[in-house]
């Protein structure tokens, strides 16, 4: 799952929260640019 983080005061804010939202911005500071950030871990691999 891809979690956002507001540029401006860091507010985590995940894809349950945008979909509240009229349009993608932060509920606290209704700043318009939000980071993307994934949750997951990239998992290493293997080289040959
Ligand atoms: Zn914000």
């Amino acid at each position: 799952m891809t979690k956002y983080i507001c540029q401006n005061c860091k507010t985590e804010i995940t894809p349950n929260d945008l979909r509240l939202l009229p349009g993608v911005k932060c509920p606290k500071c209704s700043h318009r640019i939000l980071i993307k950030k994934r949750s997951l871990i990239a998992k290493p691999v293997k080289a040959r």
